[in-house]
C-alpha cells in the first residue's frame, strides 16, 4: 500500500480517514502502521471464450485487509473503473464495517475489470467461473467470504458457490453470501443494504426531532441499495421527490412513485425512460432542497466541487465512500449531517452475516427473523454511534471510525504480532 496521503483517490481517501482517527485516539503507531497496509492482495487474469469465438482476457482482483476480528468479508464488483487500490480501499472499509456494527469478520474485496453491460449472460458466467477458480486458494467459508456488489448478483454468487463446490467435491454453501435462497441464501439479504439504510434514516430522523412520515427524500442510484431504500423510506411514508441513475435524474415535488419505477426499472433495466416526474440531468439530482439525500450509487459522488451546493439537512451514505474529506469539511461547515457509509450501508454484511450462520447451522429463519434481529444491530450501532459521537463533541464519522479502528486494534493487542 502506498503512504500516499493525498485526498484525490479512494485509497488515499482511506488512509487519510486511517491516519486522522489513529490522531485522534493516539493509537500505537505499530497498529496504525499495521492497519495502513492489505493482508494480502491477488491479481489474476481471466481468459474467456466470448460468443463471438475470440478469447478476452479480463483481470480480476482479490484483497483481504485485516482478518484479527474473523475471517474476512467483503463484496465483488464487476465495473469497468475497477484497480487494485480501488479494492484496497473498499476492504479496508470493511474492515471498518464489520467492526462497527460488531460482527466477527475482518474486511476483503474483490473486483473483475469488465463491462457487464456488453457481455452476455454465458459470457458472464464464464467469467465468474474462471474468476472464481483462479482465486479458489483465497476464499472459503472460514478464510474470506464474498458477497455481491456493484453489478454482481444471486446469480453470480450461486455460480461462484457451484465453482467453488465442483472443485472441492461437495457442497460449501457458506463460501458466498447473497446466494439464492432456493440454494443457502438468507430471507432479507436481497434489500439488507437498502433496509438497513432505512433504519439508521429512521434512527436520525428520530435524534434529530425530524420524522420520516412526509420527509422529502433525494436518492442517487437506485440499484440493490437505493432501490431497496426508496422503496422502504417510501412505505414509512416519505416522499421521494428525487431519484438518478446512469441514464438521467426523475424528480417531482410530489413525490415519485416507487412502486411502479421499480417495476419499471426490473422490466427496462434502468428509469432513464420512466414516463412520470420530470426529467434533469442526474448531477442535479444531488443539489436538490430535500430533507435526507442518499448516495446509493459509486465513490466520491459529493467532493469540493460540488459539496457546496448541496442543500440536504442529511447525507445517509449507502455507497461506499461517496463523500471525500474535502466535501466532509464543507458540508460540516454548512450543518450538514453525514451519516457515514461503514454504518449505514452496514445492512447488507449484517444479513450476510445472517446467511453465513444459517448455512454453518443448517438451520433457516424466517423474513421476520432476519429483518427483526438486521434492525437490533443497526439501532444498537446507531445508537452507539451517535452516543460517542456526542460524548466526544465528534462527527459521526469520527465516532463511528474511532469505534471500529479501536476494536480492531483491541483484537489485535489480544492477539499479538505474529510470531
Ligand atoms: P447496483 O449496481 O445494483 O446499482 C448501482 C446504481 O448506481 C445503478 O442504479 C446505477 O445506474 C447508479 N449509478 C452509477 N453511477 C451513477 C451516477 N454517476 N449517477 C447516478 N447514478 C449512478 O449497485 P449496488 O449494489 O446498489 O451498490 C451501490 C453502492 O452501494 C456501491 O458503492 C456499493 O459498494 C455499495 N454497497 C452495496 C452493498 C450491497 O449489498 N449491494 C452493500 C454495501 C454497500
Amino acid at each position: 500500500m502506498t503512504n500516499a496521503a493525498q485526498h484525490s483517490d479512494p485509497l488515499g481517501i482511506a488512509l487519510v480517514r486511517l491516519n486522522d482517527v489513529a490522531g485522534r485516539m493516539k493509537l500505537e503507531p505499530g497498529i496504525t502502521e499495521k492497519l495502513r497496509y492489505c493482508k494480502r492482495c491477488l491479481i489474476v487474469s481471466i481468459p474467456v471464450k466470448m460468443d463471438s469465438g475470440d478469447v478476452s482476457v479480463f483481470t480480476g482482483y482479490r484483497v483481504q485487509h485485516n482478518v484479527d476480528r474473523g475471517p474476512s468479508k467483503g463484496g465483488i464488483r464487476y465495473h469497468p473503473g475497477v484497480t487494485l487500490d480501488l479494492m484496497k480501499a473498499m476492504a479496508m472499509l470493511m474492515t471498518w464495517k464489520c467492526a462497527v456494527v460488531g460482527i466477527p469478520y475482518g474486511g476483503a474485496k474483490g473486483g473483475v475489470v469488465c463491462n457487464p453491460k456488453e457481455m452476455s449472460l454465458g459470457e458472464l458466467e464464464r467469467m465468474t467461473r474462471r474468476y472464481t477458480t483462479e482465486i479458489i486458494d483465497m476464499i472459503g467459508p472460514e478464510r474470506d467470504i464474498p458477497a455481491p456488489d456493484v453489478a454482481t448478483n444471486p446469480q453470480v454468487m450461486a455460480w461462484i458457490m457451484d465453482t467453488y463446490s465442483m472443485n472441492k467435491g461437495y457442497v460449501v454453501p457458506g463460501v458466498v453470501t447473497g446466494k439464492p435462497i432456493s440454494i443457502g441464501g438468507s430471507a432479507g439479504r436481497l434489500e439488507a443494504t437498502g433496509r438497513g439504510l432505512g433504519f439508521i434514516v429512521r434512527e436520525t430522523a428520530r435524534r434529530l426531532k425530524m420524522t420520516v412520515q412526509g420527509a422529502r427524500v433525494v436518492i442517487q442510484g437506485f440499484g440493490n441499495v437505493g432501490g431497496a431504500a426508496a422503496h422502504l423510506l417510501w412505505q414509512m411514508g416519505a416522499k421521494i421527490i428525487g431519484v438518478s441513475e446512469i441514464q438521467g435524474g426523475v424528480v417531482d415535488e410530489k413525490g415519485l412513485p416507487v412502486d411502479r419505477m421499480l417495476e419499471w426499472r426490473t422490466k427496462n433495466g434502468s428509469i432513464g425512460d420512466f414516463k412520470e416526474g420530470e426529467r434533469i440531468p442526474r448531477d442535479k439530482v444531488l443539489e436538490l432542497d430535500c430533507d435526507f439525500l442518499l448516495p446509493c450509487a459509486l465513490e466520491e459522488a459529493i467532493t469540493e466541487a460540488n459539496a457546496g451546493r448541496i442543500s440536504a439537512k442529511v447525507i445517509a451514505e449507502g455507497a461506499n465512500a461517496p463523500v471525500t474529506p474535502e466535501a466532509d469539511v464543507i458540508l460540516d461547515g454548512k450543518g450538514v449531517v453525514v451519516l457515514p457509509d461503514i454504518l449505514a450501508n452496514a445492512g447488507g454484511v449484517i444479513v450476510s452475516y445472517l446467511e453465513w450462520v444459517q448455512g454453518l447451522q443448517e438451520l433457516y429463519w424466517s423474513e421476520d427473523e432476519v429483518n427483526s434481529e438486521l434492525e437490533k444491530v443497526m439501532v444498537r450501532s446507531c445508537n452507539e454511534v451517535w452516543d460517542l459521537a456526542q460524548r466526544e463533541k465528534a462527527s459521526l464519522r469520527m465516532a463511528a471510525y474511532m469505534l471500529a479502528v479501536g476494536r480492531v486494534a483491541d483484537a489485535i493487542r489480544l492477539r499479538g504480532i505474529y510470531p
